[in-house]
């Protein structure tokens, strides 16, 4: 592989290189087609870290017929499940070796604490690469006892190539949810990351192919909605993993649908969080600030509805304004740092403009804070409001948390159920009857009781209603890359 690169120095960081412009296809860099070109910026500062390419129609097009050409001739679909399991293993230990240097690009790029970009976004990425490596071998069909003499089975197979489109907020761990299955599975892959934040999916391509993934097995275009769009609608693209805004997803169903194509569509949330009268008040809290603070509120799970019985509602509105005044707000390279800059400035202004609504009681936050130059809002707990608010129904995808009131346990489930998204959902209770009586009444793809946001690739996550259908992780997420065909001999 031609080795292209100028070493670009990352904010005094050590040197990462990274790939000027160009493009991840067949194996190695090559120049987009297209002449566009985006900078990338650090959100910590607001000054660009490179630029990349805009990549459009002809570069998908060149990136879907090498992983074309790859599934039809290449040696990838047709190794056993347990030596492709074996090569992701293998690109888990190349994550992992390269652990700090991912980290830093991811945290650089988007503006999450290093901390977590470590621990969270490297740890479950790898964990991505780890888990379906070892599902890999566990592919396999069956035979069927059917009326006519004979034999018959059902061999699993792979689709073909995958078009994976990933958002700006959790690029490697939400990249891995489609690229680690689709390839255990035995497809191939095109990506096309975040136009916001394209870096690490470029550097893992590079080091995938270095350490032996056979050519045109993953390819990386960066770009936007034009490319975007292009992978969908591109006649050599067999399935869909996308992960993105409701809207988005939507235009992308509709297009994947057009071409008859399977589709994973993890879209957007406005997930609840019931705190009721009988639980463990300080586990409650630590969860209700976890859940609307990390990654800044650029969460598709954040728990951005709070719903607490009326006679905590005081108590917990005074803890959250506390906590969330004294949580640490910075520069996303510090150690000590919780909440980073939004990762755009778009970002940043969609935040202030739902704050500026005026919907709720400002209990803590609500402005924007003045740090390096960098896209920072304050941590902020609206209080009072309607159920009908817009802060309260729609994704504002900041660190916004809402809290309302409730008596009873029919209208605390009938308030989280109450928004057209079904992502995810959590309850406290020491009620241990409750806890299951009402996650089998909560609307939502997976519900945590007495914890928040624990995920894990064996756990299946996705949504319902607008946030989406099919699931990543676990099984399940092997089985979306993967068909059923059936074979049938005579014996007679
Ligand atoms: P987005 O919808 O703006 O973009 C997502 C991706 O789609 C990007 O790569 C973008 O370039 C691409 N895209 C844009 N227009 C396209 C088109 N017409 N055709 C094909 N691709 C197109 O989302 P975002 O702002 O990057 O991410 C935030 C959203 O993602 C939030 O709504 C969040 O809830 C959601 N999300 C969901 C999950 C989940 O698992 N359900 C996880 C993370 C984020």
């Amino acid at each position: 592989m031609t080795q292209i690169q100028e070493p670009v120095h990352l904010s005094g960081h050590s040197a990462v290189p990274l790939p000027p412009g160009r493009l991840f296809i067949d194996g190695d860099w090559r120049d987009a087609v297209a002449t566009g070109r985006r900078d990338v910026i650090d959100p910590a500062t607001g000054s660009v870290i490179t630029t990349v390419a805009d990549g459009g129609a002809a570069d998908i097009d060149a990136a879907v017929t090498a992983a074309g050409r790859a599934f039809d001739e290449g040696p990838w679909p047709r190794m056993s499940g347990r030596e492709r399991g074996d090569h992701l293993l293998k690109l888990a230990e190349v994550m992992k070796e390269h652990r700090e240097e991912l980290a830093r690009l991811e945290s650089l790029d988007t503006g999450k604490p290093i901390v977590f970009a470590r621990m969270v976004d490297l740890g479950d990425a790898i964990d991505q690469y780890t888990y379906y490596g070892s599902l890999a071998s566990t592919v396999q069909g069956a035979t069927r006892s059917i009326r006519r003499p004979g034999f018959a089975y059902t061999r699993r197979e792979p689709l073909g190539v995958v078009g994976a489109i990933s958002p700006f907020n959790f690029p490697l761990i939400l990249s891995s949810t489609k690229i680690a299955p689709a390839l255990a599975a035995g497809n191939t892959v095109v990506h096309k990351p975040a136009e916001d934040t394209p870096l690490t999916a470029l550097r893992l391509a590079e080091l995938f192919a270095e350490a032996g993934l056979p050519p045109g097995v993953l390819n990386v275009v960066t770009g936007g909605a034009e490319a975007g769009a292009a992978l969908v609608r591109h006649p050599g693209v067999h399935k869909i993993g996308f992960t993105g805004s409701t809207a988005t997803g939507t235009a992308v169903a509709a297009a994947a649908a057009e071409g008859v194509k399977p589709a994973t569509m993890e879209l957007g949330g406005k997930s609840a969080q019931l705190i009721f009268a009988d639980a463990e008040l300080g586990r409650a809290i630590e969860c209700a600030v976890n859940g609307f603070v990390f990654n800044t509120g650029q969460f598709c799970m954040g728990g951005t509805r709070l719903l607490v019985h009326r006679s905590h509602y005081e108590t917990v509105l005074g803890a959250l304004a506390e906590a969330a005044t004294h949580v640490p707000v910075g520069d996303p390279r510090q150690e000590s740092t919780i909440v980073g800059p939004l990762a755009g400035l778009r970002h940043l202004e969609n935040v202030e403009r739902y704050v500026a609504l005026g919907e709720g009681r400002v209990v803590a936050g609500g402005r924007r804070l003045d740090i390096g130059g960098g896209y920072y809002y304050a941590p902020t707990v609206l209080a009072d409001v309607a159920n009908d608010a817009r802060v309260v129904q729609e994704e504002v995808f900041g660190p916004v948390l809402t809290v309302q009131p409730f008596d009873t346990e029919d209208e605390a489930v009938a308030l989280a159920n109450s928004t057209r998204y079904g992502l995810a959902a959590a309850l406290h209770t020491n009620d241990l009857a409750r806890a299951h009586r009402v996650a089998a009444r909560l609307r939502a793809g997976i519900v945590w009781v007495n914890s928040y946001a624990v995920l894990d690739a064996a756990l299946p996550f996705g949504g319902v209603g607008h946030s989406g259908y099919g699931r990543e992780n676990g099984p399940e997420g092997l089985d979306a890359y993967l068909q059923t065909k059936s074979v049938y001999m005579p014996t007679d």
